[in-house]
């Protein structure tokens, strides 16, 4: 297949086409604006893609904004592309709150542009990022994804409506298909440190944390100690960037196999979580530094607790986490800040 990666050169796409490219025989071709990912990150996967040379795929890169739609349709149409990975967003949701406009434009709008190129242009394959955020303050934990969706920020609104989009299209369009899914708190970098998490104004626990343990920021804020959880602190489910990966290549195989999906929509986490005070601590431990953290109020827009039901996800899927430790978490994403920092 010729599978059309949008955002590949940011976080989590650039960890999909890694796995794209040593695990299957897709050619692969990212399109990115290079906003929030990153030159580098594009030659660390041409790297990747040398070393694991097969048949006569290629691996391209075409910087391009989605927002340019007259752009994007001449991309699709000189392209064969077989299947769609979206990850380009914006995701940061004190932001979204601040600037919901932002959002609704980069993530709903674009997104339903994009549908309609893939409808327009026969590409009958879609897999969408879209995030635990559209449960809100979620009414059950575990959360299901029957769970009843109700997001508190607009980042959250802006996936959910992506999401109708999707499911309005699937249904309208026999040829097209999508598997939607919802993401739990991502963090983490590559075992080997060839890609990680670049985004340098990151908002992120996990990132902001192992920046503050390496000193690059002189301390940082744990926002909320009066929340109904375990310690008081918020409570999320944290899952490695590789596991969250894997996941959509198994949504790709699912997507080849059946015949109709309407969308499906599956969780990605671990199924279980840890509390702002217990992740400073695992960074503090695996650092081996101290640094000070700030207790602050609560932070607009932020549940308590988010912890993801991923039975189905296993079941249909055949998904199986290789990363589920708090503590190669944090160390993946210490040395990956180590290296850029
Ligand atoms: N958090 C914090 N300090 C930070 C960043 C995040 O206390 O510098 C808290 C945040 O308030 C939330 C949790 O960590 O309770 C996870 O936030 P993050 O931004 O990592 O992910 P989100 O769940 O908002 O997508």
């Amino acid at each position: 297949m010729h599978i059309l990666v949008t955002g590949g050169a940011g976080y989590i796409g650039s960890h999909v086409v890694k796995q794209l490219l040593e695990d299957t025989d897709n050619t692969v071709t990212i399109l990115d604006n290079l906003s929030t990912g990153h030159d580098e990150t594009i030659k660390s996967l041409e790297d990747i893609f040398t070393d694991n040379k097969r048949g006569n795929r290629s691996f391209n890169f075409i910087q391009a904004d989605l927002a340019d739609f007259v752009n994007i349709d001449k991309i699709f149409s000189e392209n064969d592309f077989d299947a769609l990975i979206h990850f380009a967003a914006s995701i940061v949701v004190p932001e979204s709150v601040e600037n919901p406009l932002k959002y609704y434009m980069n993530n709903t709008v674009n997104t339903t542009n994009i549908i309609n190129m893939c409808v327009k242009h026969g590409v009958a394959k879609m897999i969408f990022s879209s995030t635990a955020a559209v449960y809100g303050d979620a009414k059950e934990i575990p959360v299901k994804e029957t769970t009843a969706k109700a997001p508190i920020n607009p980042y959250g609104w802006s996936k959910l409506m992506s999401e109708q989009v999707i499911t309005d299209t699937c249904n309208a369009h026999d040829n097209f298909d999508a598997v939607i899914l919802r993401y739990f708190n991502v963090a983490g970098a590559d075992t080997q440190n060839r890609i990680g998490q670049s985004f340098p104004n990151a908002t992120h626990l996990i990132k902001v944390a192992a920046q503050t343990a390496l000193g690059s920021r002189d301390k940082m804020s744990l926002f909320g100690e009066d929340y109904e959880t375990k310690d008081g602190t918020c409570e999320r489910d944290y899952i490695h960037v590789d596991d969250l990966a894997s996941a959509h290549l198994k949504a790709l195989v699912y997507l080849e196999k059946e015949d109709k999906v309407s969308p499906d929509i599956f969780n990605v986490g671990y199924g279980h979580g840890f509390s702002v005070a217990e992740v400073i601590n695992t960074m503090k431990e695996v650092s081996g530094v101290d640094f000070q953290v700030d207790k602050e109020p609560r932070r607009m827009g932020d549940p308590a607790i988010l912890i993801s039901d991923n039975s189905k996800t296993k079941k249909v899927l055949h998904w199986e986490p290789k990363f589920d430790d708090i503590k190669l978490i944090c160390q993946t994403a210490l040395a990956w800040e180590k290296s850029i920092s």
